[in-house]
């Protein structure tokens, strides 16, 4: 059987490490906000080249707290409407509507599954302050238009970075992170993080994330309690140096896979190769998706769907089932994510691509 993603297996080679860590953080008892955390966040900063770092409890926290620390700052205010793709993952839509903000949804390419920048501009109103930008499965999105645009229409650019773990950004834009385990940096358990070039804004997200205070039991902000856990600041600090030789593993499968894989009934990812897309997913199209997955499945060959129903159409927002957007619904309908991971080995991408060919 050749698991989609076997976490199992992967974080087993850290084993070792992983245990030192536990051990460390035991003897020195400090489990909040202690040297883990701190060193974890340098660490991170540096690796993103972005002058502050803010670890908070998970991915969807990440981008709320963007969104909170905005307003606290009048940058946002409650009802602004933020453009964000119609077809990412719900955890974007949720952190807009978590900070009393309004998600305005605007179709992807069909080819990219990003943000269609071309259609950006006619959903620009007058209470349009922001764009949230997804960079799903890991590609950057079209980073020259879109910056043209919120300059043009002076609109905050916040990214959510959660599947885009070491992508070469564009701007300085204050950007997302998850740890959630199966991300290309993951933890052993929820994680997230805030890089960001804003001095600012780093001061009130630190306080934010930890009941708005700064000095304990001085609350200057009303804040959340969402502080990356010193645990899993641990495992991090372990897996990062890692990540970079991860991500050469996604890319360098992603490339076998766009080269070796021949079928007239799928449908390949364009990769633009001015980006260093990291391959959190590998994500092809094909009409009968059922059937291609049932086939897989029955050769041993696991996958899974990024994602099956699209925000518009879940139940949580029954105001929007009756909106249109056929690009996204046709993703949604059509996608199928094929195994890639750093521990897959060469044997197992081969009997995928064979299996596949012989669909
Ligand atoms: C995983 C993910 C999140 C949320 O991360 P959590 O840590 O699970 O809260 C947000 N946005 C995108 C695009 C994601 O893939």
């Amino acid at each position: 059987m050749i698991k989609f993603l076997d976490l199992q297996q992967l974080n087993l080679g850290y084993q070792e490490q992983f245990q030192e860590k536990m051990k460390l953080v035991l003897d020195k008892g400090w489990f909040i906000l202690g040297d883990e955390v701190k060193s974890f966040e340098t660490n991170f900063a540096n690796y993103c080249g972005s002058k502050h770092c803010i670890g908070v409890g998970n991915g969807l926290d990440a981008l709320v707290l963007i969104f909170k620390t905005y307003i606290q700052l009048g940058k946002l205010q409650k009802g602004d409407e933020v453009i964000v793709p119609a077809n990412t993952y719900i955890a974007s839509i949720l952190a807009i509507l978590q900070a009393d903000l309004v998600p305005v949804l605007v179709e992807p390419k069909l080819e990219t599954y990003n943000i269609n920048p071309d259609l950006i501009e006619e959903k620009i109103t007058s209470k349009t302050k922001a764009i949230l930008l997804v960079h799903l499965y890991g590609q950057l999105c079209e980073m020259d238009e879109i910056i043209a645009i919120g300059y043009k229409h002076d609109l905050l650019i916040i990214e959510d970075a959660a599947q885009a773990h070491g992508l070469i950004f564009k701007g300085s834009h204050t950007r997302a992170f998850s740890f959630y385990p199966g991300k290309n940096l993951g933890a052993l358990g929820d994680g997230g993080a805030i890089t960001t070039n804003d001095d600012e804004l780093a001061r009130v997200l630190f306080s934010l994330r930890n009941y708005g205070s700064e000095k304990k039991y001085h609350n200057e902000f009303v804040g959340i309690n969402s502080r990356l856990d010193e645990l899993q600041a641990a495992f991090l600090n372990v897996k990062l140096p890692n990540l970079d030789a991860d991500n050469d593993k996604r890319r360098s499968i992603a490339k076998r896979y766009l080269s070796e894989i021949k079928s007239d009934k799928i449908v390949l990812p364009t990769w633009d190769f001015s980006n260093n897309h990291v391959f959190h997913l590998f994500v092809v199209r094909t009409e009968n998706r059922q059937n291609l997955q049932d086939y897989l499945l029955k050769n041993g060959i696991e996958t899974v769907i990024h994602y099956p129903i699209p925000p518009h159409k879940q139940k949580a927002f029954p105001e929007w089932n009756n909106l249109s957007f056929p690009i996204t619904e046709k993703i949604h309908d059509e996608v199928l994510s094929l195994p890639i991971s750093p521990i897959m080995t060469d044997d197992e991408v081969s009997i995928v691509i064979s299996i596949l060919n012989k669909y």
